[in-house]
């Protein structure tokens, strides 16, 4: 008797956070689209651009050998000419040291002192090195003294180093913006999500001389639909690559809980039982083919063997694989 009156408090506490959730989320979204359409969005003067452009994960869910670390985070390694950026930090879930970044940096013989900048995509424990980074908005590229330089470090929202790494103060921007002549960032596109709230995420572009805009994603939160249509109203050049996390776990994902997909859940702007579905895959693929990227390479972090499966068939010779250690050379 006492067990079915526990379950039944259970029950009802289960019920009453998600009508919570659910009237905060109907609020929220309409707050992130009356922010989303009030920004004012326009073409970028003379954005520049760059002669060469290589991407190397250095963190993700998949990696290129056995020597390197993996994690359902992301940390990738740009250079664009002589232009050394780090967008994102990585998960360190166990909390280490060296972290999977550190261990899979010394691996690949990069170094710290290297760096010329860091980009945050977003505030998400994926990208900024923890769960207690993204509670305390702050980042650390391991659990353990790492000496940063004293280089710009951009967040779409203010964020403090820790105490591991406290170095250079990010300084937050979320507009369209000019980081150096042929690499910008998109401005944030904001959107409210079930579990984790409301999100601004950025994203970077760099034009490729000859070739076009190459869009490099954190997890893609903001919607690829809607980073394509922001990257039109930016830039002249057509869209060449698109490369990151669009967060697609259907039919699977990278961080479950027995049977719960976690990630399908937090990630979304639809209550779970609406949640993320193979049409959503089918859409995000439509909306890439209209603007015929010549590389296209979805991170596997965020999305599933089974949408990568969906992209690398719609995709074909044009599609790249990310991986830890396997460079993308545009
Ligand atoms: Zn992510
Ligand atoms: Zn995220």
């Amino acid at each position: 008797m006492i067990i079915i009156y526990i379950l039944c408090i259970l029950a009802a506490c289960i019920v009453l956070i998600i009508a919570k959730k659910t009237l905060e989320l109907q609020k929220g979204r309409q707050r992130a689209e009356t922010q989303r359409t009030a920004m004012k969005i326009e073409k970028l003067s003379d954005p520049g651009e760059v002669q060469t452009l290589t991407l190397l994960p250095l963190v993700e869910y998949y990696a290129d050998g056995p020597q390197f670390k993996t994690e359902p985070g992301v940390s990738y390694l740009i250079d664009a000419d002589d232009t050394r950026i780090l967008l994102d930090v990585g998960f360190n879930k166990k909390k280490e040291h060296p972290s999977p970044l550190l261990h899979n940096m010394e691996n690949l013989g990069i170094r710290v002192s290297d760096l010329d900048m860091i980009f945050f995509s977003h505030l998400h424990l994926d990208h900024l090195g923890g769960m207690r980074e993204q509670k305390h908005k702050t980042f650390s590229l391991s659990h353990g003294p790492v000496t940063l330089p004293d280089i710009p470090v951009y967040a779409p929202e203010p964020l403090s180093p820790s105490s591991w790494n406290p170095g250079p103060r990010p300084q937050a921007i979320t507009g369209p913006i000019i980081l150096t002549p042929g690499i910008a960032s998109i401005g944030v596109i904001p959107r409210y999500l079930f579990l984790m709230g409301y999100t601004l995420e950025n994203a970077l572009a760099v034009n490729v001389a000859g070739k076009g805009i190459v869009i490099i994603i954190g997890c893609g939160h903001q919607t690829i639909e809607r980073i394509i249509d922001r990257t039109l109203a930016l830039f002249d050049e057509p869209i060449y690559g698109i490369i990151g996390g669009l967060h697609y776990p259907v039919r699977g994902g990278r961080i479950m809980l027995g049977p719960i997909n976690i990630q399908r859940i937090v990630g979304s702007d639809r209550p779970p039982w609406n949640g993320l579905q193979e049409s959503d895959v089918d859409s995000a693929i439509n909306a890439i083919k209209k603007v015929s990227p010549k590389i296209v390479a979805l991170s596997p972090h965020d999305s599933s063997d089974w949408a990568i499966d969906q992209f690398r068939k719609a995709f074909g010779d044009a599609y790249v694989d990310v991986k830890v250690g396997k460079k993308i050379i545009i």
